[in-house]
């Protein structure tokens, strides 16, 4: 009898394991065919991070009318200026899924890849008639039309709709809480973007992606709830890593008690909260899009079919921590002269983009964000400065209005005799954005600042030899090399 027992204990363990390893077989095959097929899933219409509001709705709505009526839409409510809010929804499974984007305004890259996974949904693929079935799957894209439009974090009544759980105070924070208690979803997908100089702990990469399972209580303390999400972490760090490596982070887990996040996991709904960071040549984000679209197809296929219960939890506490250890590029190694004194420092050098009025969009300034010895740091490009010595780098004395004139320069020349930087005020037509020249253009004079001061600085940079020779000039973050 005990050995039957044992037998039968025995077979049922193989079977279960022998539908785990099939069952992420068919995760992992259809997670490659996401990645091959990517372009036919990927809405090409919205690419750039800056998207127009209207154009979006247009798109989404198209998409619907394809579905065939697997999707549908329904408005949910409005923002604080009296824009609509929508849910659009898939299936008709018993396993509940909330997902919303952008509740930061200035937070897009979730919202672009929602339409992909609405689009993949849309099609009449096996896969998407099995998921119909088996799951109800509801999303909110831009949870914040109001801030989005003025690419904000907070809405119109400048609160952060993130710590807004509990007062509830705005109409999108009342909208998400209503959806939680009708809804009542088995699983939450909270959908942000995060500064992208955070890295995958010490691991000299940046965090594309980051991950949290949020805490329900201060001391973070582990339920059956929480374990679901931390599992489907697991799942996503899985995929993503499967195709391009080790660029997840775990996202920071101190409780915030008035984030929805943290709250949701209190009201009983597994919640992964998902972070878009920084990853390399993307400015737009579309990569990092594209690891989203990844992570949220498998994710909802795993919990449809409960891959993510075979999942150990042990390597969610694996996942690097985030840390904030990122630059846009280092100067390493650089001579520095003060006060008669010489000494080493490292150049930790970061964009933040503003309005050119001018121009008539974003641009991008570089500035020195911290300097010393910045052994500890890593970032997205690094120049060895190899004890050459730094400098400031000149402005060109003319103020110029008229392309005419800026076309006369010799751009080398000018870098050859340190000036790193025109001011120019007449038309952009014909300058390249982010060319040698627009790198070099500022279309305001720049702050007269004390000569000693490097932090904050631009990062317009000149490195000399011993015989004074300038080898590399920095053009507003750009590294030229001089022969
Ligand atoms: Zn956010």
């Amino acid at each position: 009898m005990k050995k039957l027992l044992l037998f039968i204990t025995y077979t049922f363990m193989r079977i279960n394991l022998i539908y785990a390893q099939d069952s992420q077989k068919i995760l992992f095959d259809l997670a490659l065919e996401l990645n091959q097929n990517y372009h036919n899933y990927k809405v090409q219409r919205i690419d750039k991070r800056r998207f127009d509001y209207k154009e979006y709705h247009l798109v989404l709505d198209e998409i619907i009318e394809r579905s065939a009526g697997n999707l549908s839409k329904e408005k949910v409510g409005e923002s604080f200026k009296g824009e609509p809010i929508f849910k659009v929804k898939f299936g008709k499974g018993n396993v509940k899924i909330l997902m919303w984007s952008q509740m930061h305004g200035d937070e897009p890259t979730a919202s672009m890849a929602v339409l992909d996974l609405l689009k993949f949904l849309s099609s009449d693929k096996s896969i998407t008639e099995e998921l119909k079935e088996k799951i109800s799957l509801y999303i909110v894209p831009i949870l914040n039309p109001d801030g989005m439009k003025r690419y904000e974090r907070r809405n119109y009544q400048e609160i952060d709709i993130n710590r807004d759980a509990l007062r509830l105070q705005t109409p999108e924070g009342k909208i998400l809480k209503k959806l939680q208690e009708e809804i009542k979803p088995d699983f939450a997908f909270n959908l942000h973007d995060q500064y992208t100089n955070y890295s995958v702990g010490y691991t000299g990469k940046p965090a594309a992606i980051s991950l949290l399972a949020p805490p329900f209580d201060m001391e973070r303390r582990i339920n059956d709830v929480r374990l679901r999400a931390i599992k489907v972490c697991v799942l996503i760090k899985e995929i993503i890593e499967r195709f391009y490596g080790k660029y997840v982070a775990r996202y920071d887990d101190e409780y915030e008690p008035r984030a929805f996040g943290d709250n949701f996991q209190k009201w009983g709904t597994s919640t992964i909260l998902i972070e878009s960071g920084g990853y390399f040549n993307d400015p737009e984000k579309q990569e990092i899009r594209k690891m989203n679209f990844l992570s949220f197809v498998c994710a909802i296929y795993g919990i449809a079919n409960k891959i993510y219960e075979s999942k150990d939890e042990q390597e969610y506490t694996l996942i690097p921590e985030n840390k904030r250890l990122f630059f846009d590029l280092i100067i390493k190694n650089c001579k520095i002269e003060r006060e008669g004194k010489t000494y080493l420092i490292d150049l930790g050098i970061s964009a933040s983009e503003k309005y050119d009025i001018l121009r008539k969009r974003y641009i991008n300034h570089y500035t020195i964000t911290d300097l010393g010895d910045l052994s500890t740091h890593f970032a997205f490009d690094t120049l060895d400065g190899n004890y050459l010595t730094l400098e400031l780098g000149k402005i060109y004395e003319r103020v110029l209005t008229r392309y005419s004139q800026l076309k006369k320069l010799n751009l080398k020349k000018l870098l050859q005799s340190g000036y790193t930087c025109i001011i120019y005020q007449g038309r952009f037509n014909e300058i390249e954005e982010n060319s040698l020249l627009d790198r070099m253009i500022s279309t305001t004079k720049l702050p007269v600042r004390e000569p000693r001061k490097l932090l904050n600085h631009s990062a317009n940079l000149l490195l000399r030899d011993e015989k004074g020779i300038v080898k590399y000039c920095i053009v507003n973050g750009l590294v030229v090399k001089l022969k």
